[in-house]
């Protein structure tokens, strides 16, 4: 259908209006003349091309699939953003279908690399740990405290971003990461008894429903609202997606994740999902993440 429709939209603008010569002396001139009178005339090359282009990502097999997802994931992500993403999709189907590739490749090999944890999601089961937890005592990060523990890939990516962020004079300071299922219902325990249940559902995350549990995410130090007006702060907002890392809780998005806006917050999801993410999703972590889910 959808392509049905391009085909008669490229055949109405190149067909449907004349061209601007005729075979047949005396109509030439009239034949200039009706474009600018009904107000159409022949696409510019480009529009003509990015049409063409569009027509034969829609014939890709790979797009159904996609725009499918996108459609069950609506309810979820709201009609307006859903809309939005669609519009980026059909405006570069070529660019998003290679991107979305690479992540669905990631996924194939490392299935909880994109997994939701949040408060809607069915909850990471308890005695889920990630199989390749490395201890960040001695490596090439600095540290707020030991035992932090990270994914061996998420601790290179962490590590290349450190060292980048030092040639620039500044320190990243690890202040929590990976936290086991057990550890994070003592949390949100603790949350509840001294903030109250209201507060702790907007602050901390019951178990099973804690990303750090993935072991992908980094609190950066000092976890708290000072950290959003360090110089550390701007450099991961500018810097970060070309390493992999992608702020979970931004300003504004409360009703989308769940959660009031954390500065020091990253998760680790890998440049072509980050790329995925800025380029289609609004560069919003958590819509990435629910379209994902469904596809
Ligand atoms: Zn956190």
């Amino acid at each position: 259908m959808a392509v049905a429709i391009l085909r008669f939209m490229i055949a109405s603008s190149d067909g449907g209006c004349p061209g601007p010569r005729s075979r047949r002396p005396g109509l030439a001139f009239i034949a200039l003349l009706v474009p600018l009178i009904i107000g159409c005339s022949a696409p510019p090359a480009p529009a003509r091309a990015a049409s063409v282009a569009a027509v034969a990502a829609i014939a890709d097999p790979r797009l159904a699939p996609a725009l499918e997802a996108l459609g069950r994931a609506t309810p979820s992500l709201g009609p307006a953003v859903a809309a939005s993403i669609r519009g980026r999709i059909e405006a570069d189907p070529k660019g998003f279908l290679a991107l979305l590739d690479s992540v669905l490749a990631e996924r194939g090999a490392d299935p909880w690399r994109f997994a939701r944890a949040d408060k809607v999601a069915p909850p990471l089961p308890s005695g889920f740990e990630p199989p390749d937890l490395v201890a960040l005592d001695g490596k090439k990060v600095a540290i707020a405290k030991d035992g932090l523990k990270l994914r061996r890939e998420v601790l290179a990516a962490l590590a290349a971003m450190t060292a980048a962020a030092r040639t620039e004079g500044l320190k990243l300071v690890v202040g929590s990461t990976y936290r086991s299922w057990a550890y994070q219902k003592a949390v949100f325990a603790r949350e509840v008894a001294a903030y109250g249940e209201a507060q702790a559902r907007s602050e901390s995350a019951e178990a099973g429903r804690s990303q750090h549990q993935l072991g992908t995410v980094v609190d950066f130090s000092p976890i708290d609202e000072a950290f959003a007006k360090r110089p550390e702060f701007a450099w991961l907002s500018a810097r970060a997606a070309g390493f992999g890392f992608s702020r979970s809780y931004p300003e504004g998005l409360e009703t989308v994740t769940g959660y009031r806006s954390e500065s020091w917050h990253w998760r680790w999801i890998g440049t072509a999902a980050t790329k995925l993410q800025k380029d289609y999703f609004g560069d919003v972590q958590q819509y990435l993440l629910l379209f994902l889910s469904y596809r």
